[in-house]
């Protein structure tokens, strides 16, 4: 049976994994040496270690585009992390790709992410410029490799190659040099050969796009910042939108909202198999290891690829740039930088593991990106005497 509208065959019943997924048997490894745990595969223990982790906790206060105490119901990047884990684990069973590799990945891509979202990180790599700079990709990699202690007998995770390569979704060619040092033909390699990672990971990178979108949008509205109206000018949005409310006249608010989301999510979702589906025939790899040589094959058709580009110009313009948005975001920069200085000014004033490290400032860069918004905010009135103004 075929869904006519989808042009897909319908079942239910995962396909099992196909030659191109990533098998846990066939990992590349740990950087540490251990023995496989006895019911778990490898990239499940990576998820478990990922969902204990501390930072993973973390996430919960961190900024996704709302802070934290603008209202209780915005994303945050836990809530985030969550959706992207769910549409990529519904797309990586469609595809017959390794769904806890996908996991893994998707709870772990966001890590690194510094207090008040891209604000905070803009701020540390200012703060970071003159010393080697600061990228939340990087940090996401720095958090599972080393600054999680958790283990007797090492720092960090120790996941295995294929996690940690999904992890670093993108790195400047300066860094994959020097991760290329300490870890030759590492997790750095293919940003200097211009290399593919693994489909799980080429499946995390779209479906966290698709997931910001959907969402951003949603949460947009419920701050008001942007209308129904407004999204008019979205047509990806606007066509959904027109067809639920021409089945369902009545329609309005919240359901109306959730509904048109939920049909664009679900479209782009079977766009994505299509298009993947169509790719994985012309170029048939037969591994994992294949994928990496080949173009990226996880993608958008180019219409759709077009449309979801115009909705996050919307959201850029609309959104991210509403002054509203804006007020928040100087002030948060404000906090990072201060933070920052007081920091490297009197080392002492942060707990004794950073205050004594010998790389000072990428020291302050790692206790501050580890930071919840609202502790950041505490400790920036902790120092400066500063009371929050928002
Ligand atoms: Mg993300």
């Amino acid at each position: 049976m075929t869904n006519a509208l989808l042009d897909l065959p319908v079942s239910v019943a995962a396909p099992g994994l196909a030659d191109f997924a990533c098998k846990p048997e066939q990992s590349r490894g740990r950087r540490h040496a251990e023995p496989q745990a006895p019911t778990r595969n490898a990239f499940q223990r990576d998820r478990d270690r990922i969902v204990h982790s501390t930072a993973f906790r973390r996430l919960v206060y961190k900024t996704q585009v709302f802070l934290n105490h603008e209202g209780d119901l915005f994303r945050t990047r836990l809530t985030h992390s969550l959706e992207v884990a769910q549409l990529g684990r519904s797309l990586a069973r469609a595809l017959g790709l390794h769904e806890d590799l996908v996991e893994a990945i998707a709870l772990a891509h966001d890590l690194g992410h510094t207090p008040f979202g891209h604000a905070g990180q803009d701020a540390l790599n200012e703060c970071m410029a003159p010393h080697g700079g600061f990228e939340h990709n990087l940090q996401s990699l720095r958090v599972v490799d080393g600054l999680e202690h958790r283990y007797p007998q090492f720092d960090g995770l120790n996941l295995c190659f294929e996690t940690r390569e999904g992890i670093l979704k993108h790195c400047s060619l300066r860094n994959a040099q020097l991760l290329e040092l300490q870890e030759p033909d590492g997790v750095g390699a293919r940003f200097l050969h211009k290399g593919q990672p693994s489909l799980e990971a080429q499946l995390c990178n779209l479906a966290d796009e698709m997931a910001y979108n959907a969402h951003d949008i949603d949460d947009g509205v419920r701050s008001g910042l942007i209308t129904l109206e407004q999204l008019q000018d979205v047509p990806l949005f606007d066509n959904y939108r027109r067809q639920v409310q021409a089945e369902f006249s009545q329609l309005s608010g919240r359901r109306l909202l959730y509904e048109s989301i939920r049909r664009m999510l679900s479209d782009q979702v079977y766009d994505v198999l299509r298009t993947t589906q169509s790719a994985l025939q012309t170029h048939a790899p037969t591994s994992a290891d294949q994928v990496r040589q080949l173009p990226p094959l996880v993608q958008f058709s180019a219409e759709m690829k077009a449309s979801s580009t115009s909705l996050k110009s919307f959201l850029l313009h609309q959104l991210y740039r509403h002054p509203q948005v804006l007020h928040t975001t100087e002030w948060a920069k404000q906090v990072v930088s201060e933070l920052f200085q007081a920091y490297l000014a009197d080392p002492q004033t942060m707990p004794d593991n950073h205050a004594s490290r010998d790389d000072l400032p990428r020291a302050v860069a790692d206790y501050i990106a580890g930071m919840t918004d609202r502790f950041a905010t505490r400790e920036h009135a902790r120092l400066t005497g500063v009371p929050t103004p928002v």
